[in-house]
């Protein structure tokens, strides 16, 4: 397999960091990358503007890109071609969409749920059809083959990633995905060998570092030392949705 090095840097860099999942960390990077990219000079450019018209931001990223403000002239010229373009496509299943009313003339119109379904599948396509979704989806993608790859040929990344106590549930599954996808069934077994380990004593941890943040609501533990417990709730969500790449970990020092 070709690896790139524009590659190999960040993924090294994400797991000898002391983020909380280096996976969360990478896709931010990519993430702010290319808001930045969309929301500066690119806009403007013919190319661009063909694929924002056609594509689109999915309703997440056009808030980040809104949150940023800055370019709100850009993203106002963006949005005024891309809404158009969403209303031309549109238009000629909104133009039949509504059945006709039932008449003795005109009779049962057998096909308008159909229509009606077209239509909203149509306009969900183009709320979930995202320019840097796609971006974030393809560079994982990369950064999963460049990690498989890192683990069987360096050693020092192979300690690193072994070292590594926290993945969120997303890439976790991500990474077990790319184990089943690029690994044969001896690399699979220790990679994922390596990866249950630290993942489920991870999860163990922050199991009982949530119990114990609901126990500290008992009177009779008002008294007791927090532990680790204090940031429970926020670590949990991070664990589930997989967002926050500054989840702050149990250990700080922890890699
Ligand atoms: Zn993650
Ligand atoms: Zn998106």
């Amino acid at each position: 397999m070709k690896v790139e090095k524009i590659y190999t840097i960040p993924v090294n860099d994400a797991y000898s960091s002391s983020c909380a999942c280096p996976l969360c960390a990478l896709k931010a990077k990519v993430e702010a990358d290319s808001l930045d990219y969309y929301l500066g000079p690119s806009l403007m450019e013919p190319d661009n503007r063909v694929l924002t018209n056609e594509q689109g931001f999915c309703g997440d990223h056009l808030n980040k890109m809104f949150g940023r403000e800055i370019n709100r002239l850009g993203m106002g010229l963006m949005l005024h071609t891309h809404l158009q373009d969403v209303k031309k496509s549109t238009d000629p299943l909104w133009e039949k969409a509504a059945p006709s009313k039932r008449t003795l003339l005109s009779g049962k119109d057998a096909e308008y749920k159909k229509r009606l379904t077209a239509l909203a599948d149509k306009i969900d396509s183009r709320l979930e059809s995202c320019i840097i979704c796609d971006k974030i989806n393809t560079t994982m993608k990369r950064y999963m083959e460049v990690i498989m790859w890192l683990y069987f040929e360096d050693a020092s990344f192979r300690e690193t990633f072994a070292a590594k106590t926290y993945h969120c549930l997303p890439h976790v599954a991500m990474l077990l995905r790319a184990a089943a996808e690029e690994l044969s069934q001896n690399q699979a077994s220790e990679f994922v060998e390596a990866l249950a380990k630290t993942h489920n004593s991870g999860l163990d941890e922050l199991i009982k570092d949530v119990e114990w943040f609901t126990l500290k609501f008992d009177y009779r533990n008002k008294e007791k030392p927090w532990g680790n417990s204090k940031d429970a709730v926020p670590r949990a969500i991070a664990m589930l949705g997989g967002e926050s790449a500054d989840a702050p970990s149990a250990k700080d020092g922890d890699k």
